[in-house]
């Protein structure tokens, strides 16, 4: 796979494109454990996002029933239509942010970097089983963070309001030609089943994640332009805010289910 690899890179005289995050990976095994995790037979329909030269595509071909793959380099797309002769692969080309994404229900990719928050919240706004995908180290435990840690983000909470996560490995630098400047990790993500996800307001969540060390009632004061409250209407809602349940918890102790209920209260009080 290294050889097959490293002779498409001579061939075409490839170099690598870092604004779209090309960083291919090299080590088989970490291919092989990231499509053993995500469990495929040939009713599955995986998603990837970023073939690349296409070495984590021809093993996921090999397990599961359909693949399809969302490449933004045309060059690569040709490439990868000229070199293999897949007969369950369909390579979409375009921008994974922004095409439509066909039915699927499970993930694996060795994502562009650029993109992990978007293309995650993306993924999360889909039904799928599990997705098994590879992020930058600090990108990855700020998506594993819990409630009270010192990573834990706006990110955190907007994942754990909708999928269990685990960090499973870390990956060296060395596992990808080019070597980044940062070392990687594999998360494994399945969705909460319905009733146990969270709906958030995502003006709320930024405008509470804005001053994650402030207590929730300071950080609503200090973002209170992000809920369309101008600095008058926010003085008239003070006195009501003062008994918001978690008012003078600090935002980054935050769970879900607790923004969740601040939500509620707002709402029921008019700011919402
Ligand atoms: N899967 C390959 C591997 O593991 O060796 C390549 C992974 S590389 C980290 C990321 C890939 O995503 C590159 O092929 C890059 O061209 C592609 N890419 C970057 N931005 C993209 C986007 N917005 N939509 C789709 N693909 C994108």
């Amino acid at each position: 796979m290294r050889e097959r690899l490293f002779s498409l890179i001579s061939k075409y005289n490839l170099r690598a494109n870092r604004d779209l995050g090309q960083n291919f990976l090299v080590v088989p095994d970490i291919i092989e454990r990231n499509v053993e995790r995500a469990g495929l037979n040939e009713r599955d329909v995986v998603l990837e996002v970023g073939p690349g030269l296409g070495v984590l595509t021809d093993a996921l071909a090999r397990r599961a029933g359909k693949v399809y793959a969302i490449e933004k380099d045309h060059r690569l797309v040709e490439i990868l239509r000229s070199e293999y002769d897949w007969e369950n692969v369909e390579i979409i080309e375009g921008d994974a942010l922004r095409v439509e994404f066909p039915r699927f229900n499970k993930i694996v990719s060795n994502l562009p970097y650029q993109i992990s928050s978007p293309i995650t919240f993306r993924f999360l706004k889909h039904d799928f089983e599990r997705a098994v995908l590879i992020y930058q180290l600090e990108f990855a435990q700020r998506m594993v963070a819990e409630p009270g840690d010192k990573n834990y983000s706006r990110l955190s909470l907007m994942v754990r309001a909708k999928a269990y996560a685990e960090l499973v490995e870390r990956i060296g630098r060395g596992a990808f030609w080019p070597k980044p400047k940062v070392d990687s990790a594999v998360v494994v993500l399945e969705p909460k089943p319905p009733g146990e996800q969270v709906e958030l307001n995502e003006n709320l969540v930024k405008a509470l994640f804005q001053h994650r060390r402030s207590t929730v009632l300071a950080a609503l004061k200090k973002s209170h332009h992000m809920l369309g409250l101008s600095r008058e209407d926010f003085r008239k809602v003070r006195s009501v805010l003062s008994s918001m349940p978690h008012s003078d918890r600090r935002v980054f102790q935050l769970a879900p289910e607790d923004v969740l209920e601040i939500q509620e209260y707002l709402e029921s009080v008019g700011v919402l």
